[in-house]
């Protein structure tokens, strides 16, 4: 990926910490030789961004809590003092009540229903909104997506729901964007062991049946998912808007366990 960035500058929202999908994409990014800047959600994250950020030569630009639109401006404004321009933007964000998350769809509560759908989809619209300014060259906007929007996954529940309703977000401000030359794309990466993930019920289960029975027989790497993600807000894939990526070892694929999987 050598200098296929060289020149952009990017915004990465959604580092926690090392084991992040938005860490994995930013240390694609900044080998790709793009500027990056980074935000974080809370004091407690702060002292885990400043450090990684400081390790690609990156901006930290600020707290921002999606749910606080103040706090998305803030970074916005951040962002056009620092570079008056934006390139790319890598929205990795996503929450639902751990609660929900196990057991039965049919029990999701209204709050956390209006909850998820804010910070893991509406999110989304919200940043590409501020994004849309300052991609004067055009741009390019990515998320990352799960294949629980497409199929009933266990305990997956309302973020599935929201995924769902994320990726259709993508086609809609592909279309609305595509003029602009700014392009909306997402990943739908197979399991990843990441603090969002052990949230989610029996993970270790979903890990292992993915290894069993992917066409590659593995599951996939932050590195992996960053590396398609360069290719996505890079002008390698400048044809390309509206796409639901999968990068999950070709999981997407399998309608049934394969024969010779062990049981779990
Ligand atoms: P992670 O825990 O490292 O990252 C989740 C991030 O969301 C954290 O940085 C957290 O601060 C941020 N976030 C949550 N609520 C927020 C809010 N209100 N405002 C701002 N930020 C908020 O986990 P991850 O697995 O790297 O998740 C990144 C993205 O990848 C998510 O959209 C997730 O759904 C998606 N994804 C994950 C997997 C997986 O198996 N790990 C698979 C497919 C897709």
């Amino acid at each position: 990926t050598a200098n296929l960035l060289r020149g952009k500058r990017g915004l990465v929202m959604g580092v926690a910490n090392n084991r992040s999908i938005a860490w994995g994409i930013a240390k694609a990014a900044a080998d790709a030789g793009a500027e990056l800047a980074f935000t974080y959600q809370g004091d407690a994250l702060k002292k885990r961004v400043e450090p990684l950020a400081k390790q690609l030569g990156g901006h930290v630009v600020g707290h921002c809590d999606v749910t606080d639109s103040a706090s998305i401006d803030a970074v916005f404004a951040e962002i056009e003092k620092l570079w008056g321009k934006l390139d790319f933007v890598v929205h990795c964000i996503a929450f639902s009540d751990k609660d929900e998350l196990t057991g039965r769809y049919v029990e999701t509560t209204e709050a956390n229903f209006t909850k998820s759908l804010l910070i893991s989809c509406y999110s989304f619209t919200a940043v590409t909104q501020r994004a849309e300014k300052l991609m004067t060259d055009g741009g390019s906007m990515l998320t990352l997506t799960y294949y629980g929007a497409e199929k009933w996954m266990p305990h997956y529940n309302v973020m599935g729901v929201a995924k769902a309703a994320l990726e259709s977000s993508v086609q809609y401000l592909a279309a609305d964007l595509g003029p602009s030359k700014i392009r909306v794309n997402a990943i739908s990466a197979g399991p990843i062991k990441t603090l969002a993930a052990s949230g989610i019920g029996d993970f270790r289960y979903i890990l292992r049946w993915n290894e069993y029975n992917s066409p590659l027989r593995r599951t996939v790497t932050i590195e992996e998912v960053g590396e398609t993600a360069v290719f996505l807000v890079s002008d390698m894939s400048r044809g390309i808007t509206g796409e639901i990526l999968h990068v999950d070892a070709g999981y997407h694929v399998v309608g049934m366990k394969v024969p010779t999987a062990p049981d779990i």
